[in-house]
């Protein structure tokens, strides 16, 4: 917690989640406790004359791209898109807009997405619901909201999502750790059901322990939300939740993958699970990359657990770095 906090600190942002506070923000996981006039751990918001109010009013601290299809999304081998017809959709060079937040309610030492961090803490660039909607064009054919984590921007994602399947079909994804207020999960679950396309849920850990030594927040509310995302998917008709499990050396062993395919398991066995090759980034650069040795493992007890539909997601990024991974 100490790395945690001395790192957010040197970067200008709030250093811990506020725990003392009586003004509660109700919009996320973390439910920060604010006083009068303090910034809660997103940076995003702020508590005013006793209630807590977004910083930047109807704006969000985001940017995008169009990242051609077929892309390289967690999700690619069961995607509604790339799966369906993809003779079709590669012919009509079909794009992926991917929305990259600049906030986050984790932080992660592993994060390989730091540039949130400035985003979060220059609070820009700022973009409306209908400015983000009006970038996409007719060969658009999935949104999906990452960074940084739409966890804490479910208002602005939700609004740009309805705006990008009504007026173009677009198929609504959400790429997240999850930490996500229940107030907003459901119409979050909703846009991406109706729309076809899915939730990719980044299930960092279940032990408490590890899971805030990692992220610096509580895990809580995130296996909450998957055990209802789950029950939801469980009428599928396509794939709706994809799980990624990022297997960091001396962290993720194979005694904590066993419980994370276990809780899995026991909530849908069929859910897509995709292990994640570490590679050292942010406050965790000593690290080695994942070796092949742990990913194989983690496969072969995933399977064991219960789990029918198992990968590892980035062969290219296994090493052959000997250590122990129990
Ligand atoms: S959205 Fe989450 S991190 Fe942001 S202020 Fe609210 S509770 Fe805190
Ligand atoms: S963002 Fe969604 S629809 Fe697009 S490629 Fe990824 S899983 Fe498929
Ligand atoms: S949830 Fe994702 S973006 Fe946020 S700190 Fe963790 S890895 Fe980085």
């Amino acid at each position: 917690m100490r790395k945690h906090e001395s790192l957010r600190e040197s970067e200008g942002l709030v250093p811990a989640i506020p725990a003392a506070g009586a003004i509660v923000c109700p919009d996320c996981g973390n439910h920060c406790r604010l006083y009068e006039g303090n910034i809660g751990y997103c940076n995003l918001r702020v508590a005013k004359e006793g209630k807590v109010e977004h910083r930047f009013g109807r704006k969000a601290v985001v940017s995008w791209y169009f990242d051609p299809l077929p892309t390289n999304c967690v999700a690619d081998w069961v995607c509604p898109v790339t799966k369906r017809d993809p003779a079709f959709h590669y012919s009509r060079r079909l794009n992926n807009l991917a929305v990259f937040y600049g906030s986050c309610n984790s932080d992660c030492l592993f994060c390989q997405n730091t540039s949130y961090r400035e985003m979060m803490a220059r609070g820009s660039p700022l973009m409306t619901a209908e400015e983000l909607a009006s970038v996409a064009n007719d060969r658009t054919a999935c949104v999906c909201y990452f960074g940084g984590d739409p966890a804490c921007n479910p208002e602005h994602s939700l609004e740009t999502s309805r705006l990008l399947y009504q007026s173009r079909r677009v198929k609504v994804c959400y790429e997240t750790n999850g930490n996500i207020s229940t107030k907003w999960l459901g119409p979050i679950a909703d846009i991406v059901k109706e729309s076809g396309g899915t939730l990719k849920f980044d299930l960092k850990a279940v032990t408490p322990q590890i899971y805030k030594g990692l992220t610096g927040v509580s895990n809580k509310a995130v296996l909450a939300n998957f055990e209802k995302l789950a029950k939801i998917g469980r009428e599928r008709e396509s794939e709706f939740l994809v799980v990624s499990i990022l297997l960091v050396p001396g962290y993720i062993g194979i005694s904590e993958l066993r419980v994370l395919a276990q809780f899995i398991a026991s909530q849908d066995p069929t859910i897509p699970t995709a292990m994640l090759g570490f590679s050292p980034h942010h406050a965790m650069s000593d690290l080695p990359r994942t070796s092949r040795a742990h990913a194989e493992t983690a496969k072969t007890v995933a399977i064991e657990a219960g789990l029918t539909n198992v990968r590892i997601g980035n062969v290219g990024l296994l090493s052959s770095a000997n250590y122990t991974y129990e």
